[in-house]
């Protein structure tokens, strides 16, 4: 099939919600994707943060083709000892007290949500049902995470949207103690790095100040990790470079390698919350979703493997402040936002593409999610295109 064929098709038969770029990928290995016409790219992007192994590695194919050919979905009426093995590592690796899987980052954050009102509402009773979030956040597409959503963008068309959810502007200390000065709140969620919103990091004493209110008046302190959770930001989740204890965290995008699964994990305050007919889904904890999370977190979480995140985080920033037009950078580990000075992050992006090089943009920003096992051959070979594209 041609690439002019697959394009038309795509027009005649599927919804027009993407902006796409002009080219189709249909394999891929390590960090490097090929297009239809047999054109190969180096991947900055890992399918936005998912394919943290990079395209069809080893190990992880082998435990997703192996379920496959063994078990491939039984429902959540019957127990999965991979169900459990994956909720087990979450919680050796982070302290927190249970799990719940699903499939998406909206379903997870939806799952938090859902904690943050029962908590109060068993706690308190009615009437505390607010959750401020942040201005320029990003939380998902479902109504009600468009609603958390702190952008007025994405605020449109499908009214009413889900009631009970303020913003507080991030880093903006007095603005967070004024929105959650309110009866009403029950919850404060956060990214820590605002990943669609212009890779933005929360200050440590904004991240503090989320935490000292948060404990003070009982609300609970929720992290939306689905980007810059599984290792992308060199810890295992982010709050761990911050310090603190969250109550509730939520996970996706890096955590099945390339295969849909999301967690929500809460800690012994919540564990308790959610109870035998409050929530569920078809295909939470699928077992192929399983066996490919179970893969990831025993490769991509050791103190070695982080160490070389960080690393590869530090080598980008250092070469990417060579390159002419950068004017800034900022993120954290293999999370990494570039400001061009002519501010055009679009036709940047573009102009890559065509130049055999894939890369995001967030707002103004271009961003880079390159796979965790990226190899510096496969960095130089993209910042090479990068250079090229920025200084031309
Ligand atoms: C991508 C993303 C989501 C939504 O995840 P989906 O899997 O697309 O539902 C939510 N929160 C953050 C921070 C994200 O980056």
């Amino acid at each position: 099939m041609s690439f002019e064929q697959i394009k038309n098709d795509e027009q005649q038969y599927m919804m027009h919600t993407y902006g796409r770029f002009n080219t189709a990928l249909v394999s891929g290995k390590g960090a490097v994707a090929k297009d239809v016409d047999g054109k190969e790219y180096i991947d900055f992007t890992s399918g936005i943060g998912v394919n943290c192994l990079g395209y069809c590695d080893d190990g992880w194919v082998k435990a997703v083709t192996e379920q496959a050919a063994t078990l491939q979905h039984i429902s959540n009426l019957y127990y999965s000892p991979l169900q459990t093995e994956v909720s087990k590592k979450l919680i050796e690796l982070t302290g927190f007290d249970k799990v719940f899987l699903c499939n998406s980052g909206a379903e997870a954050n939806e799952c938090a949500i859902k904690i943050a009102r029962k908590y109060s509402y068993d706690k308190y009773g009615e009437g505390r049902q607010k959750i401020v979030t942040l201005v320029n956040s990003f939380h998902g597409r479902t109504v009600t995470t468009l609603a958390a959503t702190g952008q007025d963008v994405f605020h449109n068309f499908f009214f009413p949207f889900t009631e009970g959810f303020e913003y507080a502007e991030a880093n903006h200390i007095k603005d967070l103690v004024r929105k959650t000065d309110d009866d009403s709140v029950c919850a404060v969620f956060v990214e820590l790095v605002q990943g669609e919103g212009g890779v933005m990091p929360l200050t440590k004493e904004f991240v503090n100040a989320v935490a000292e209110i948060c404990k003070e008046k009982d609300l609970l302190f929720m992290v939306d990790e689905v980007q810059t959770g599984v290792s992308r930001t060199g810890a295992v989740y982010c709050y761990q470079n911050y310090g603190v204890s969250p109550d509730v965290i939520t996970s996706a995008k890096g955590l099945g390698g390339g295969v849909p699964i999301g967690a929500c994990l809460c800690n012994e305050k919540t564990a308790n919350v959610l109870t035998a007919g409050t929530h569920g889904t078809t295909f939470g904890g699928n077992p192929i979703a399983c066996a490919a999370a179970k893969e990831i977190l025993s490769r991509v979480t050791t103190p070695e493997f982080l160490a070389d995140v960080n690393r590869k985080g530090d080598y980008f920033r250092k070469e990417l402040a060579k390159i002419g037009n950068v004017k800034k950078i900022t993120g954290m580990g293999l999370m990494i936002g570039i400001e061009t000075e002519k501010d055009n992050a679009k036709e940047i992006a573009q102009k890559c593409v065509e130049n055999g090089l894939l890369v995001l943009t967030a707002k103004n920003m271009l961003r880079l999610l390159p796979p965790l096992t990226i190899t510096y051959d496969e960095i130089d070979k993209g910042l090479a295109v990068l250079k090229n594209v920025m200084e031309a």
